[in-house]
């Protein structure tokens, strides 16, 4: 509990630290500090354009950037009361590495002294027992102080305010952090964000999403690198349910918490799967069924302006998932397949898809057309020349000509999640 004597010594008068005027704004910090020169311009452009759109849906707020941060600032009293809402929004925008709620104030040592103590008051309700320490960054070169006597100043008030408190400069239980430039900041807190690159930086790609736990973390590792996503889906009703497919609407829906919106295409895949049932050797349905969902996702990508497709593939995982049958889906487009869980192994992956929300939804017990059609023994090494063969009887162009024209399309968007 706060020690109202020990308080009341610095505020001798019980309203003035209610009338002391700051703001609050979001300080989001960039990553990927290695990138050079045009790259770097991109990234940052993308990142503010990011950013400000992101924000949109919860107040109005200015994005400035300076030097290698990012400065949300409220322009309203509704947005201003909006501010948590803003720093969950930062921390989930790629290229961000960490963001503070921070207290700005005017320039001034007296300000800086009792702005220091009203934080410490308000935002972390010292107890009897809890350790600190200050820590200054001085951008201000004028200021007659410098960081380190900043922080051994402002860290004595602060004792002298709580005497509940002690300084432990090693593993204090929280740290004040002050920043002295043409205006002041305090914060405590420093909140982890998602990294990576800024979305829309790497282009575009076509995810082949399915309701399983890898397609999702799929989709959201190359997000990460800045590719925008849209994404396909093959549903084959009524052997999957229309609940299976709002399984993966969800998944979809949930990957916009980072991509800010994502385009949804699902295909009816029933007539092509059944032709497939008929006319393909059960032992090579599995890939062969991949060759076809992949030639039309290629044409989709294509339409779409995506230059890759994305899989949630896993090399090994299962039988279609051989370097031989992968090598076997891959001749069938000419569009790049990126595969990011390819050398990953299912705990890494579960853990990811944990980590971006995706898990519980991916878990929930609806089938997939692939447990449905799948053989029991499926070839687990096919040569290309044996996949052209279970083809043989297929005419490949109608098939995908009759996908393309039963493609239904939903835009999912991040304020309606
Ligand atoms: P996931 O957990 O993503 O379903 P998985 O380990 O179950 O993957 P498979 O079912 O063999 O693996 O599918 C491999 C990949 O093929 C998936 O990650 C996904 O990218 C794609 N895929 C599978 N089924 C579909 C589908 N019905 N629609 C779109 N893409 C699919
Ligand atoms: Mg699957």
């Amino acid at each position: 509990m706060l020690d109202n004597e020990s308080t009341y010594s610095v505020f001798p008068e019980s309203d003035e630290r209610t009338s002391i005027e700051y703001t609050e704004v979001v300080l989001a910090r960039l990553g990927e500090i290695t990138l050079k020169g045009q790259n770097r311009r991109r990234f940052e452009q993308r990142l503010i354009k990011n950013m400000a759109h992101r924000l949109r849906r919860i107040g109005s707020f200015e994005v400035n950037q300076r030097h290698s941060r990012i400065w949300i600032v409220p322009q309203n009293e509704e947005s201003l009361a909006a501010i948590d809402g803003a720093l969950d929004i930062a921390t989930d925008v790629f290229g961000i590495v960490s963001a503070s709620k921070v207290r700005r104030f005017e320039s001034d040592p007296d300000a800086l002294r009792r702005q220091s103590i009203a934080y410490v008051a308000e935002e972390i309700k010292p107890k009897k027992g809890m350790t600190f320490k200050v820590e200054t960054k001085r951008g201000n070169k004028q200021y007659p102080l410098n960081s380190m006597e900043i922080s051994a100043e402002i860290g004595g008030d602060i004792l002298a305010a709580f005497p509940e408190l002690t300084v432990d400069v090693h593993d204090p239980d929280f740290i004040i952090y002050l920043e002295v430039r043409d205006e002041m900041y305090v914060y405590s807190k420093i909140v982890p964000g998602v990294r990576g690159l800024p979305i829309g930086m790497s282009g575009r790609g076509m995810l082949l999403i399915s309701g399983g736990i890898d397609s999702p973390v799929a989709g959201y590792m190359m997000a990460s690198r800045g590719v925008e996503l849209e994404a396909i889906y093959f549903h084959t009703f009524p052997y999957t349910s229309d609940r299976a497919k709002e399984k993966v609407v969800s998944l979809a829906h949930l990957l916009t918490k980072y991509t800010g919106r994502i385009k949804l295409h699902v295909v009816d895949f029933t007539e092509t799967q059944l032709t497939l049932n008929k006319l393909v050797p059960p032992e090579m349905m599995t890939l062969v069924m991949r060759r076809m969902m992949l030639r039309v996702a290629e044409v989709v990508a294509k339409q779409r302006y995506c230059g890759a497709l994305i899989t949630g593939e896993s090399l090994g995982q299962v039988a279609s998932q051989t370097m031989e049958a992968l090598a076997a889906t891959n001749s069938v487009v000419s569009l790049p397949i990126f595969r990011p869980l390819i050398g990953i192994d299912k705990d890494a992956t579960v853990e990811i898809a944990r980590r971006i929300g995706t898990f519980e939804v991916s878990i929930l017990p609806y089938e997939d057309c692939c447990t449905v059609f799948v053989a029991k023994h499926p070839k687990t090494r096919p040569s290309l020349s044996q996949a052209d063969e279970a083809e043989k009887k297929l005419d490949i162009n109608y098939l995908v000509e009759d996908c393309i024209n039963k493609i239904d399309t939903v835009l999912l968007k991040a304020e309606d999640l």
